[in-house]
């Protein structure tokens, strides 16, 4: 495992971001504390050290984030920005993600461990060109004309459209995978639309977001548009998905909250739009090349230390080459680079947090005690970082809680199967949706 104890090397914008320290919150076009004064820390997990503090925000800070987005909605120059106004704000906005990539992708790595190569490459990229896109639709919302069969009053003729509107103040709740193109994803369709934004990063990855704050600044969107409070959950995170004054709720998290915030939605008739865990199966077909199919399974759970909503974290191998997928898998596991996020040649860097990495631990150890194999990994890398081997758990059957539960970390059971009815039953045997795979010979057209 490699550690860095220099960060010279860091873009100047990050080191100028960094040497802040402590980092308040955008409400209304301030930047601004928590109204008790509460902080959070923000650990780096690669080294656990404190990169920052931001404010613990509480229902008194989400009541003014809101009142901010509601008087934005309603007043000042927002909601006269026309279509074409809406979307060149966007563009400027992917522009500034771009030209500050490379910051972006450094405070994304330091606050949740990821690569930064990789956060620069997807992260930022993928947030940049979804900003593009979201900008292009924001001239292109139309409503629709139909002739009406209204019964009564023969004579009379009717005009009916519809027209689409913008639905308010939208609260957006983000979990700590993709920090920042979850709030792209969210920011994106509410700004293209004319919505303004309560923004709630989570309070383990605050940094990109309050860093995006600037940006939104900077591109020009009036004060109260997009409004971003930081906190936990419990703190911030409920008082806004229960607010009276928000019409529509964005969530991307576990599915334990998910539940939590369906309710809290159907409390306020706000609309809601939930994006929640899975158990995605990855398919490996009897006549497929085992080396691809074990190259591909590895990247599937692999990717972003398997803090990914649809990574493959069940893998189904025919039984005819089970053995030869899972010795080529265990051994990609092995060979990946364990290390600190800024450095180029990592491939696997620490997990968010201390929690999460005792969650995947704690479920390795459930695998074992219910007679799961390690075949690779099987715990804590190092005893300074949130650091988990790349797993792989063979000998696993449907009903063991590693095969049922969301594990969101590098850890891959693996089973071998018969015949197709088989495995598409267990592929289905999940309370999750999401993703799903499968691994077909070379040259096969079904793709
Ligand atoms: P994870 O379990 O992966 O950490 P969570 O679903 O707990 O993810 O968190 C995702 C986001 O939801 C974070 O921004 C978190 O602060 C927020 N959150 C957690 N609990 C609640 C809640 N009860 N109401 C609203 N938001 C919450």
């Amino acid at each position: 495992m490699t550690a860095l104890d220099k960060t010279d090397f860091l873009s100047e914008k990050t080191r100028q971001f960094l040497a802040e320290r402590h980092h308040p919150m955008l409400i209304g076009g301030r930047w601004v504390d928590a109204a008790s004064g509460q902080k959070l820390e923000v650990l780096n997990p690669a080294d656990e050290a404190l990169i920052a503090t931001v404010p613990a925000g509480s229902p008194a800070d989400v009541d003014a984030a809101v009142k901010a987005a509601r008087s934005a909605f309603e007043t000042g120059p927002w909601p006269r920005f026309k279509p074409a106004e809406r979307e060149r704000l966007l563009l400027r906005l992917a522009d500034l993600v771009e030209r500050d990539g490379q910051t972006l992708a450094e405070i994304e790595s330091i606050d949740n461990g990821k690569s930064a190569a990789i956060a620069h490459a997807v992260d930022v990229s993928v947030a940049a060109s979804f900003l593009r896109y979201m900008a292009g639709w924001a001239t292109k919302i139309e409503g629709s004309t139909m002739d009406v069969s209204v019964p009564f009053m023969p004579q009379a003729e009717f005009v009916a459209y519809t027209r689409k509107e913008p639905v308010g103040v939208v609260a957006a709740i983000v979990a700590w995978n993709f920090p920042l193109l979850l709030a792209a994803w969210k920011l994106g369709p509410a700004l293209a639309t004319g919505c303004t934004v309560v923004l709630k990063p989570a309070e383990q990855t605050p940094l990109s977001a309050l860093y995006l704050g600037r940006l939104i600044e900077e591109a020009g969107y009036p004060a109260g548009v997009v409004n971003i409070v930081t906190g936990d959950g419990p703190g911030a995170g409920a008082p806004l998905t229960g607010h009276p004054g928000v019409n529509k709720i964005t969530f991307t998290g576990s599915t334990e909250v998910g539940k939590l915030i369906g309710k809290a939605a159907m409390d306020n008739m706000a609309r809601v739009t939930l994006e929640l865990g899975g158990k995605s199966p990855v398919i490996v077909l009897e006549d497929c090349d085992p080396a691809m199919a074990a190259a591909g399974a590895a990247n599937a759970i692999y990717f972003n230390q398997g803090q990914v909503c649809c990574a493959g974290s069940r893998l189904y191998a025919h039984k005819k080459i089970f053995d030869r997928v899972v010795a080529d898998l265990a051994a990609a596991a092995n060979a990946l680079k364990i290390g600190h996020g800024l450095d180029a040649a990592t491939q696997i860097g620490p997990l968010v947090s201390r929690e999460q990495m005792d969650r995947v631990c704690g479920y390795i150890d459930i695998g074992r005690a219910q007679g799961a194999e390690v075949v690779a990994g099987g715990g804590r890398a190092g005893d300074v970082g949130y650091f988990v081997r790349p797993t792989v758990l063979t000998q696993v059957e449907q009903k063991m809680r590693v095969v049922q539960e969301e594990i969101f970390g590098p850890v891959v059971v693996a089973m071998p199967y018969d015949d197709l009815d088989q495995v598409a039953a267990w592929a289905n045997d999940t309370p999750y949706g999401l993703g799903a795979s499968c691994v077909n010979p070379p040259g096969c057209s079904v793709r």
